[in-house]
């Protein structure tokens, strides 16, 4: 496809959105959240599932409206593909084997055909298209939006006070060592990126080890296309080391402010803004077996994450940008992990950590709904009969382990339970492997329908 190609592709797009005939739907989550698995699984669902056993509540299908859906011969050129066919290749593996995780922004479009419903289009045409645009992005890119707000020194204290927190001051240490020993004048490239790259194995480590969720700068842990940029040499100095003007301070400062004017803002203006919808995906299983610390942590970082979609007119976005999200999914990923009576404990459990339920939340511009999900469904569920009781169970194999298991995981409390209760039950929810797949069914899941339903059901009208 050539620049002219390309062009004509925008335009065309401009076109179908003025028809309302296209949708830019965002999917984003933090690290391992499940983007990956569920924008594969989307588009699986929509390229093949048009059985009505299979998406039993997404209405298109139900009505046997549905007629297919295809990648679009047209994608933008200069953005990255969301890689499908490669992650396809891995669940459809011997044994099967989930993709590897999303590591920046991507994009990838869909055409979805289906007879209208009802009105004067329903009498006029015997099929309607809509353009579907699915776009990939780590939810750390919306830690940054709050940074827009703090300058410099806010920041590092901010930084500070949450790497002193019990679970993450033994991790933190070393870094805070080496501040200490550094040489507050000098300013040489070595030594600027000796210190980045302390501190974004520092955010590393947190990420793998401590349950930790909240990651500021977010491109540091998931640069994308900004990997090895020179506004990204950004760290937190050591409160001491702001109170008194020096040059290492004086050149992290100017950093950070190009990191919100070159990084933050644009992200916002020229992506963020053309979305009209979104997914949010929240591992919260993952956060209970990581323990309090962690639960709160999640539910701090959601709460950054949410200003995202706050954007009434005296909030910042609203302010800097014109965001025109309509329609917000929050969504408990690897619901498969638990046996299906604890669902609505775990939509809870989400709502909780949204800290409003979400019916009633502040989002005026967009309409939002909370679920509970698995785009890929890794586990069978039944029941196991002991002493003439039946119990729930789920069957699957553990991931690394080659024997099928089946096992009650365990309740899922229904709201953030108190420190108390994480030492003396320590919550053990597995992580599967996926299930063997074939390339002519589509992916199991859990709920997929309803977050079509919610999604795309009434542009399917
Ligand atoms: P991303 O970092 O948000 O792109 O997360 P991924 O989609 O790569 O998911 C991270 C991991 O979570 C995967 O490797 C799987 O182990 C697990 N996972 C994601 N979605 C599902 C799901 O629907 N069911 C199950 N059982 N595991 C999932």
């Amino acid at each position: 496809m050539s620049w002219l190609d390309d062009i004509q592709y925008q335009g065309r797009q401009l076109g179908n959105r003025a028809l309302d005939r296209h949708i830019r739907l965002g999917v984003t989550g933090l690290s391992g959240a499940g983007k990956t698995a569920f924008i594969t699984s989307l588009i699986h669902q929509l390229t093949l599932g048009d059985q009505p056993t299979h998406l039993p509540f997404f209405s298109v299908v139900q009505q046997g409206r549905y007629l297919g859906g295809r990648l679009a011969t047209m994608q933008p050129l200069a953005l990255p593909r969301f890689p499908y066919e490669h992650n396809l290749q891995y669940l459809l593996q011997q044994p099967p084997q989930w993709p590897p995780s999303t590591t920046g922004w991507s994009q990838l479009n869909l055409t979805l055909r289906y007879k209208p419903g009802s009105g004067m289009r329903a009498r006029l045409q015997n099929h309607s298209e809509l353009q579907l645009e699915l776009v990939d992005y780590p939810g750390e890119w919306l830690l940054d939006l709050p940074m827009l707000q703090q300058d410099y020194q806010q920041w590092s204290e901010f930084c500070w006070q949450l790497f002193r927190q019990p679970h993450r001051q033994a991790l933190s240490k070393p870094f805070a060592e080496l501040l200490q020993q550094t040489d507050l004048n000098d300013i040489s490239e070595l030594q600027l990126q000796h210190l980045t790259e302390a501190y974004s194995a520092l955010l590393q480590q947190f990420c793998e080890h401590a349950g930790t969720y909240l990651h500021q700068p977010g491109r540091l842990l998931v640069p994308g296309e900004l990997a090895g940029a020179p506004m990204l040499q950004l760290f937190p100095l050591l409160p001491e080391q702001i109170v008194t003007a020096s040059p290492l301070l004086q050149r992290v400062t100017a950093h950070y402010q190009s990191y919100c004017n070159y990084v933050i803002k644009p992200f916002y203006k020229q992506h963020f803004s053309r979305l009209d919808r979104q997914v949010v995906l929240v591992d919260c299983l993952s956060a209970l077996n990581a323990g309090h610390a962690a639960m709160q942590e999640l539910q701090q970082a959601l709460g950054l994450i949410m200003q995202s979609f706050r954007y009434g007119p005296t909030s910042l976005l609203g302010r800097l940008f014109k965001p025109q999200i309509t329609k917000v999914l929050f969504a408990a990923s690897k619901a498969d992990h638990v046996t299906p009576e604890q669902h609505k404990a775990l939509t809870l459990l989400l709502q909780q950590l949204l800290q409003q339920p979400i019916k009633h939340s502040h989002y005026a511009a967009a309409h939002s709904e909370a679920m509970a999900l698995a785009a890929i469904r890794a586990s069978t569920t039944g029941f196991v009969e002991q002493q003439g009781q039946k119990y729930p169970c789920i069957s699957g194999r553990e991931l690394g382990a080659i024997a099928p298991v089946t096992l009650f995981p365990g309740d899922v409390p229904a709201s953030l339970p108190d420190a108390a209760l994480f030492q003396c039950h320590p919550f053990q929810f597995p992580a599967l492997a996926p299930l063997a797949l074939s390339m002519q069914q589509p992916l199991p899941h859990v709920r997929m329908d309803h977050a079509l339903e919610f999604l795309l059901g009434d542009k399917l009208q």
